[in-house]
């Protein structure tokens, strides 16, 4: 860090200490220092959020009232509003995010129930018309093998063409079974929802048989600067590659690959030894580091590679924790990579990194 900048940072801070009246007390400061430089830096909250906080700090700061009672105070009005408010944001993602791909699954489903409504209807009519043909057929004809080849070739008719619909229909549950399970982007990727529902499972087995369970969290770092650089187009060809690079490491374990996030995928293996768990995840962070990806331009590559790393966290499953505790964990691992300057593993070992 730039020694000078912090000074004038300091000296700034003591200013605005002296403003309210205060001495310049390490713990006053870091009050001070979160309220008017890191509240900002602070992505989780929105900018509402930010300045109420300011506001309620700054009153706070204004009553001059300096005692450790007031701080403790202060401390943890301060601590309520942030846990409220992160805890708002994230549901209000969650819910969001749930929202839009039900919305897709019921607009999909929909489609089917009215494709399967629309052929029950037009099955019906046909049905009829089987029926009164065939008494056509039989009040026609006197011959017994004459009526029994004509119905039949009517009745063949109908079958097939019922064939075909059912194949349509077919058709059209599989796709709809493939929208609930896999990632619209990344497609050969599971989505959220099919990976929830397969590590639950997978945590029951692991409890059951005594096996081990592991799960990678893999970020990409500064992501944000690939979209920024070369168009959000490209950022998604990106995450593409990825998606080919984690999967084909892990189909050697046998791991379930789903994206988790937006530019976020997690990877689930049962039965690795933390050794191997370890090794994987770093030949997968290596993979990435060394792919050659190429920006397409007017159907042209360019000649430069563009270079992306990840972060990975590793977590085993410990048998006092459920799902959701696990994803925490390698989430938990993922941010100490980052914090330890990106393109890294950490594995969360026994509680600690
Ligand atoms: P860090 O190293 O800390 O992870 O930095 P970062 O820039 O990757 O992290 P940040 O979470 O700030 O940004 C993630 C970015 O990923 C922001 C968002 O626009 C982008 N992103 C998320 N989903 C997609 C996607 O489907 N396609 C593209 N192109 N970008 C996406
Ligand atoms: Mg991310
Ligand atoms: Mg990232």
């Amino acid at each position: 860090m730039d020694s000078g900048k912090t000074l004038t940072n300091l000296d700034e801070l003591k200013s605005v200490l002296g403003s309210f009246g205060i001495s310049s007390e390490l713990d006053w400061i870091a009050v001070v220092l979160f309220a008017r430089n890191l509240v900002r830096d602070l992505t989780v909250f929105t900018d509402p959020a930010k300045a109420e906080m300011q506001r309620a700090i700054f009153a706070e700061l204004a009553t001059k009232d300096l005692s450790d009672e007031r701080y403790a105070q202060i401390i943890e009005t301060l601590d309520i509003f942030i846990m409220n408010n992160i805890a708002t944001r994230e549901l209000e993602q969650a819910l969001t995010e749930e929202k839009r791909s039900a919305a897709a699954l019921l607009a999909e489903m929909g489609g089917l129930i009215e494709t399967i409504r629309g052929t029950r209807k037009h099955q019906e009519v046909r049905l009829e018309d089987f029926q009164d043909r065939t008494v056509g057929v039989i009040k026609e004809s006197e011959d017994r093998s004459v009526i029994v080849s004509k119905v039949r070739g009517i009745f063949k008719e109908l079958v097939s063409e019922f064939q075909e619909e059912s194949q349509e229909w077919e058709k059209l549950a599989s796709e709809l079974q493939r929208t609930a399970t896999f990632d619209p982007l990344l497609t050969e990727l599971y989505n959220r929802r099919a990976f929830d529902a397969a590590l639950t499972k997978a945590v029951r087995r692991s409890r059951e048989t005594e096996t081990s369970l592991t799960a990678f969290m893999i970020d990409v770092d500064h992501f944000k600067s690939v979209n920024d650089t070369f168009g959000h187009q490209v950022g998604d060809e990106v995450l593409k590659a990825l998606a080919s690079i984690i999967s084909s490491q892990a189909v050697q374990f046998q791991g379930f690959v789903a994206r988790y996030g937006g530019e976020e995928i997690i990877v689930m293996a049962e039965g690795l030894t933390e050794e191997r768990a370890f090794i994987s995840a770093e030949a997968m962070r290596q993979d990435v580091q060394r792919y050659d990806f190429r920006v397409r331009e007017d159907g042209k590559f360019s000649d430069l590679p563009l270079k992306f790393t990840v972060s990975i966290g590793v977590a085993m499953l410990r048998p006092e924790w459920g799902p959701a505790e696990l994803v925490q964990a390698a989430d938990k691992a993922m941010y100490e990579a980052k914090q330890s300057g990106r393109n890294q593993v950490r594995i969360l070992r026994n509680g600690t990194i």
